[in-house]
């Protein structure tokens, strides 16, 4: 090689991956607090979204509102020279099914995929909830604005929607109102089935189910803080994988928590006014949200939502008592706030879907020896890998070495007893894909 060219490719190789996007910043700033409010007040005006609710009304219940989501989402494709495939996905839930299921059901999902370039079946989803509810689960008829719940991350669903629809992508990315959360999460396990059906490649959905208080029963008030929970370990595992792990470690690294912690990353390097909180669970305590049938199915996914609630303005019947005025109505959103938890949402979106898919295996090995060897698969797309290592009580990864476009490295002086180890792979402008936990033994 000539020595210009060696320059360069060092130039190359030290700034190539370490520069940010300049487009995240543009997409950042592009995410409207009014229209977020606007979309937010749209849906709570439709009275109630309960999943049992009216459905051919032109003005009230879940049939105008998911009418009205659809034409949202083609008016964005329109402006985007048809970039959005735009559609319902249903499927018809029995009477008591569970008790919260009081007649027969039609659980419509609105579908919208900006399609990728280059790994058209390959996705990344953006969920909000079109339902709503009040008190009693069961009670269809009631007021039920659910402003912040789930308003707040269906608007946000649709903001990012029209702000990442005037890029291009790689992958493709889905941007869905799910249906029928509060009757037991029958919107995401439809749509979840129908990705297995038609063999869609997800990567993880990234849910969003309240991203609008600010304002917590705690007292605390921030509008840094959010939260972005993911279980430990997929559902899935075989009994092979979970012996393994007492072996070789795993028991916090599984593929929901890698996408938590690519969220956690891309928003400390490109938002870091923002404070997001890895929560080391599945969803709250005892609690529910649409991420978990796509978990169900095998896939990665994670909830997004604020860091401080208020629980008198969740599935609340609207009323005063003792002074307390309940109910999850619009007054108690912070525009500015979803407008944030928006962002941390697009730009995570656009980075997975302008970086390159992530190795398919990753080997580790360095048994007995002072130094740990990693071996991955190439990616198609990748001009190069960063091997990620932290202490084993870290929560996220904290230590990286970029080591070019090779397939294995071996980090010298570095015991693999000491440490976890992952690799990810990196794309053309710097864009990274989620990081692979060691899936095989080295020998
Ligand atoms: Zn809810």
């Amino acid at each position: 090689m000539k020595p210009i060219c060696t320059l360069l490719l060092l130039l190359f190789t030290t700034l190539g991956f370490a520069q940010t996007d300049l487009r995240i910043y543009d997409i950042i700033n592009s995410v409207s607090a009014e229209r977020i409010e606007k979309d937010v007040t749209t849906l709570a005006n439709f009275g109630t979204r309960h999943t049992l609710s009216d459905t051919v009304s032109q003005t009230r219940g879940i049939g105008a509102a998911r009418r009205w989501i659809k034409s949202e989402f083609e008016q964005i494709s329109s402006n985007c020279n048809d970039c959005l495939e735009v559609f319902y996905q249903k499927d018809i839930v029995k009477k008591g099914d569970n008790a919260r299921i009081v007649h027969d059901v039609w659980v419509v999902n609105v579908v919208a995929i900006q399609r990728g370039t280059k790994y058209p079946n390959r996705f990344i989803i953006m969920s909000g909830d079109i339902d709503s509810r009040v008190s009693d689960p069961a009670d269809f008829t009631s007021d039920s604005p659910g402003a912040n719940d789930n308003a707040s991350g269906m608007a946000g669903t649709l903001e990012a929607a029209r702000v990442l629809s005037k890029y291009q992508f790689e992958s493709s990315i889905i941007y869905v109102g799910l249906s029928g959360e509060e009757q037991g999460l029958y919107g995401g396990k439809g749509l979840a089935a129908h990705a297995k059906e038609k063999g869609w490649d997800i990567v993880g959905i990234l849910n969003n189910d309240m991203i609008g208080n600010i304002t917590g029963v705690d007292g605390v008030v921030s509008n840094r803080d959010f939260r972005i929970f993911s279980e430990p370990v997929p559902p899935t595992e075989t009994e092979q994988q979970r012996n393994a792990r007492r072996f070789y470690g795993g028991e916090v690294d599984g593929i929901s928590r890698q996408l938590a912690r690519y969220v956690y990353h891309t928003t400390k390097t490109y938002m870091p006014e923002m404070n997001p909180m890895m929560i080391y669970r599945l969803d709250r305590f005892g609690r529910g949200g649409h991420h978990r049938p796509f978990n169900d199915a095998g896939f990665a996914g994670i909830r997004i939502m604020e860091a401080h609630e208020n629980y008198t303005q969740q599935h609340q019947d609207i009323r005063v008592e003792d002074g307390i005025a309940y109910g999850d109505v619009l007054e108690h959103v912070n525009f500015g706030y979803a407008k944030k938890l928006t962002a941390v949402n697009a730009i995570n979106l656009a980075s997975i879907a302008w970086g390159p898919p992530a190795p398919e295996t990753v080997e580790i090995g360095g048994i007995v020896e002072p130094n740990a060897k990693l071996k991955w698969s190439k990616v198609d797309g990748a001009v190069g890998y960063k091997i990620y290592w932290r202490d084993t009580t870290s929560p996220t990864w904290d230590n990286y070495r970029y080591v070019g476009d090779v397939t294995e490295h071996t980090l010298e002086g570095i015991v693999i007893d000491n440490f976890f180890f992952g690799v990810a792979a990196i794309g053309k402008d710097g864009h990274e894909s989620p990081v692979v936990f060691p899936n095989k033994i080295l020998r």
